[in-house]
């Protein structure tokens, strides 16, 4: 790659904490600034206050679309970059805004007498692939800087990045921890989307499947096991994993359109 014009990169968020934003403020380390020298950094709202309405190489977009106001401001970074990667929870899911998607009356029990207020005028909380083509997602809440540091440094050399459709549990028993279960608690990672490390469980802390789901998970044994195993009443066993699932689950509001 010596010799080669710096890769254009740009981060844009929409509906969201910027969390994730602040994550990639916290990179460092000898991966990083690798990656530093061959990319240039044209818009970066939490680090710098330089903007950009040229053709980029590579569009991050952080949070979720959930005004049709934002339609078209995705649509100018998706006709702009060659490109667009969805980064956290937020972008790649829906993530955690997505708990709106499954509740009336949301804006009365937070704003009260304000809800009316015009840029509280929001919809179903959705990916950004619901407005836009995203090429690719680096999942989890906060979004895993590794797997982004992976994900660019494949593209860079022109491979096609591999991100896993397995459980968290598989990288939770390469690690040899003692399931959760087995310790009198609970997890969600058999239903959690794999490429964290399964650094939760680790600690000894409860996956919460921050990165979506599996591809194909058993949600019906999820509630099983997490009442036969963990004690859950019927509806807690039911909800359990809505936190980041919200678009995903079996009874999505978005699923009763398809
Ligand atoms: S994925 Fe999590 S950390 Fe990232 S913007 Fe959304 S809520 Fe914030
Ligand atoms: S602790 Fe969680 S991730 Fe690890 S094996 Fe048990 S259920 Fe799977
Ligand atoms: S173990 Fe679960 S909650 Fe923790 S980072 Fe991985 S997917 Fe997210």
């Amino acid at each position: 790659m010596e010799g080669k014009p710096k890769v254009k990169v740009a981060y844009f968020d929409f509906a969201c904490c910027e969390g994730c934003q602040i994550e990639m403020t916290n990179f460092g380390g000898p991966a990083f600034l690798e990656l530093l020298n061959h990319v240039e950094i044209v818009e970066f709202r939490e680090a710098m206050t330089e903007t950009t309405d040229e053709t980029i190489d590579i569009a991050f977009i952080e949070g979720s679309f959930t005004r049709e106001a934002d339609r078209k401001r995705l649509e100018s970074i998706r006709e702009r970059a060659n490109i667009v990667i969805a980064y956290g929870a937020c972008a790649c899911t829906g993530g955690i805004n997505a708990l709106k998607n499954h509740q009336n009356d949301y804006k009365e029990a937070v704003y009260g007498k304000d809800a009316d207020m015009p840029h509280l005028d929001s919809q179903l909380a959705l990916p950004v692939s619901a407005a836009i083509k995203v090429d690719y997602e680096v999942n989890g809440c906060p979004m895993n800087k590794d797997e982004f540091a992976r994900i660019v440094s494949h593209l860079l050399h022109g491979k096609t990045p591999v991100i896993p459709k397995y459980p968290v549990c598989v990288e939770c028993k390469l690690s040899e921890n003692v399931c959760l279960y087995e310790l009198g608690g609970h997890c969600l990672g058999m239903v959690a989307k794999a490429g964290c490390g399964a650094p939760c469980p680790a600690q000894g802390i409860p996956c919460e499947a921050c990165r979506g789901f599996a591809s194909n998970p058993n949600e019906k044994t999820l509630e099983k096991v997490l009442k036969d195993r963990a004690g859950f009443s019927e509806e807690r066993a039911k909800t359990k994993s809505r936190m980041f699932t919200a678009n995903c689950r079996y009874d999505a509001p978005l699923k009763d359109k398809e």
